[in-house]
């Protein structure tokens, strides 16, 4: 058994906002995030500095950011593709930690950020340099690690040697990252092994996605293999613009309530992030993913109480 407190990174203003049709205004993503915080998160993906053409639900980025609550004990996270996104994320002086992402195929590298994927290492590289040097922290993520939309099955090893690439440039974590919710909990296991094997001085990161319904699956083989922290957004809300039919990430409640009954800390507050997911429904106008938002916690003995009564 697994008894290790697992950090939870709150993703849902940046990916589980990004790929969603209906406008989100900067008030709503700002409460989303105020939100987050009163469930317990400690660190919190709040936007993307990208080209707003591209990804238009992320063009208030910077007001975003200007909004952000005054909070030593929580690290907001902007992602940034290139230096000139690193740049924008830097000079809003409200973000702490920059998020690279580095494509493991070229021709999903290609659609995602207009490069190669060795291109994107070193992007990701340049990124991580300009935050360490303007005081700041940086990681990165490889996208497409479990397969890609275009060229199919992605070698490990292909991985392992971009993570040992990136980690020369010092980043404070690797993730790797099920883009298309294509992964297997075997698969998850073998990467961030060889992956702890590759960099040992690194703590891993797993960003998945529950498209083909392995996402807690594949959370609890990520944890067993050592994973430090677990990429989640509240309702199960996500996607890629760029990759065709990509769906939400493991959703935040989902994760909780798993691990919480497991014995394994994350920090977060059930029933706040189930009120968050009734919140973020009548927001975004639709049934969200998340199970446990719908099905609710364990139940307690006022429930049963509650409903003997009824
Ligand atoms: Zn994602």
């Amino acid at each position: 058994m697994y008894t290790k407190p697992v950090e939870i990174v709150e993703v849902s203003p940046r990916d589980g906002l990004q790929n969603e049709q209906i406008a989100v205004s900067t008030q709503d993503k700002l409460a989303l995030i105020a939100r987050a915080i009163d469930c317990g998160a400690q660190r919190i993906e709040v936007t993307s500095f990208v080209n707003p053409k591209a990804v238009p639900q992320m063009a208030d980025a910077d007001a975003v950011a200007a909004g952000l609550p005054q909070r030593d004990d929580v690290t907001y996270i902007g992602l940034v593709m290139n230096r000139r996104g690193a740049d924008r994320a830097l000079a809003t002086g409200r973000i702490d930690q920059l998020g690279a992402v580095s494509v493991a195929t070229d021709s999903f590298a290609m659609r995602n950020q207009g490069q190669t994927s060795d291109g994107s290492v070193e992007a990701a590289k340049e990124i991580i340099e300009a935050a360490k040097a303007a005081g700041k922290t940086a990681q990165a993520t490889i996208a497409a690690s479990f397969g890609c939309p275009f060229e199919g099955e992605v070698a490990e090893e292909r991985i392992v040697a971009m993570a040992t690439s990136i980690a020369e440039a010092g980043p404070v974590e690797i993730a790797l990252a099920d883009t298309i919710g294509v992964a297997n909990p075997a698969h998850v296991a073998s990467l961030i092994s060889k992956i702890r094997e590759a960099v040992p001085q690194l703590p891993v990161r797993i960003h998945l996605h529950n498209t083909r319904g392995t996402g807690l699956a594949n959370v609890w083989a990520a944890i067993g293999a050592g994973a430090a922290t677990i990429d989640a957004s509240i309702g199960g809300l996500g996607g890629c613009p760029f990759a065709p039919g990509a769906a939400g990430n493991v959703a935040t409640e989902d994760v909780q309530y798993m691990l919480e009954r497991a014995g394994i800390d994350t920090g977060l507050e059930l029933d706040a992030l189930i009120e968050t997911n009734r919140w973020l429904t009548g927001v975004m106008d639709k049934e969200l993913p998340a199970m446990v938002g719908k099905a609710g916690g364990f139940p307690k003995p006022a429930d049963k109480e509650e409903k003997d009564a009824a």
